[in-house]
């Protein structure tokens, strides 16, 4: 017997027929003898139309009622699985963030989860009961409804395996695995059997959007051990494991990509101490993340300061920088959301010399401009034009050898 986080994405509840086939899979793992968790998305576009909603009636709502607006996706979804479940003769009843609880901070729109209490999960499984769980939500510190950033139902469900001390947490998605790179993109992509953690997080912050990366920080961090596979077939998926576990490392292990990345400038800054400070100092207050970052230097003694924000972020980085105007002093803002984020991931890049060479020449030989660089220990990143994204994928998914053979 195994304790068993099962996880399903809006795709897999999208319709009242899926929802009827999640509870077969549930079954079907409660038959087996497993103790049963269920954590559910919101139905696929959902989550979308509600951001949309409060989008549209103001770009700079109050991010409270921005939750409470978005978080009833999942609370529909619990709902229709458990009547599914029960209708079949499965013991299921629904919870919301707040019954469980999931405590989080205060940080509404993108909360951080801050503490599980698992007991009661722990005791309505070992009455035999399944609990059906809403993904993407917790309590915030002024008792409100907060949820933990799009995608956020991964997050709930590693942080429900790891609470409630599971063997096992199945992401059950749209596709049937972890891929070198996105198979739309590039068809002799291939499925890979094993992902290390770290390289599994690499990918997922830059765009392979299988998982939402806080998730696997998290799995890191707890050796949650995870299975990405599909709800709509029967196979066996990837699995994302300490790097020990993985027998042959590749040099690369895959490409990313991610359209989600505005380019913004900053044009003639002043060029003295304390200078990015002033800021990246707002911006992060303001919970903008800025990614990558560059600085050219002018001979004036001034300088452009160029990074990358979400898209989303756009308006509220302007917002910011606008009321920053005089502290910094720059002349002017540009944003520029034509842009593609692609990276190159592997732990193989850890030893190996001129694996990013190979990169740039690669993009060089294709005639592709590259406008930012950012580096880490396994990752090369680039920003491209927009319109340079699907070459760029495949000339580079060549060139690392990831091709599966013809
Ligand atoms: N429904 C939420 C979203 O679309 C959470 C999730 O699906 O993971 O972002
Ligand atoms: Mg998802």
């Amino acid at each position: 017997m195994a304790r068993i986080v099962m996880k399903f994405g809006g795709t897999s509840v999208a319709d009242l027929d899926r929802i009827r086939n999640v509870a077969t899979r549930v079954k079907r793992e409660v038959e087996a003898g497993h103790e049963v968790s269920v954590v559910v998305s919101a139905m696929s576009g959902v989550t979308n139309q509600l951001v949309k909603w409060c989008s549209d009636l103001s770009p700079l709502h109050d991010a409270r009622e921005y939750d409470t607006v978005v978080a009833t996706g999942e609370q529909v979804t619990i709902g229709l699985l458990s009547i599914a479940l029960q209708t079949i003769g499965v013991e299921a009843r629904s919870w919301q963030g707040w019954q469980i609880p999931i405590s989080t901070d205060g940080a509404h729109g993108k909360a951080r989860v801050e503490e599980i209490d698992g007991s009661r999960l722990v005791a309505a499984m070992g009455r035999g009961q399944v609990p059906v769980i809403a993904g993407f939500q917790g309590i915030g510190p002024e008792e409100r409804v907060a949820t933990l950033g799009r995608g956020g139902s991964d997050l709930s469900a590693v942080a429900i395996a790891a609470a409630v001390k599971a063997d096992r947490c199945d992401i059950y998605t749209d596709v049937d695995g972890i891929y070198t790179t996105d198979p739309r993109i590039v068809p002799r992509a291939r499925k890979l059997q094993a992902v290390a953690y770290e390289e599994m997080l690499e990918l997922a912050s830059v765009g392979a959007k299988v998982l939402q990366t806080r998730s696997v920080e998290l799995a890191m961090k707890q050796k949650v051990r995870v299975q990405v596979l599909s709800s709509f077939e029967d196979r066996p998926g990837s699995m994302v494991v300490d790097e020990d576990e993985i027998v042959e490392q590749p040099l690369v292990t895959g490409v990313a990509y991610s359209r989600d990345e505005a380019k913004v400038t900053l044009r003639r800054v002043p060029d003295k101490p304390g200078i990015a400070a002033t800021v990246f100092g707002p911006l992060a207050d303001a919970n903008v993340n800025v990614d990558m970052i560059v600085q050219n230097l002018a001979s004036d003694g001034t300088t452009d300061m160029t990074f990358t924000v979400g898209k989303a972020d756009v308006p509220r980085a302007r917002e910011v920088l606008e009321k920053e105007r005089a502290s910094i002093g720059y002349a002017e803002v540009l944003a520029d959301p034509e842009v593609t984020k692609i990276s190159i991931v592997g732990i193989g890049m850890r030893s190996h010399a001129g694996v990013a060479a190979t990169m740039f020449k690669t993009l060089a030989e294709k005639g592709i401009n590259i406008q930012v660089i950012s580096t880490s220990e396994i990752k090369t990143s680039v920003l491209v034009g927009a319109e340079y994204t699907e070459l760029a994928v495949r000339a580079l998914h060549t060139a690392y050898g990831l091709d599966a053979p013809a």
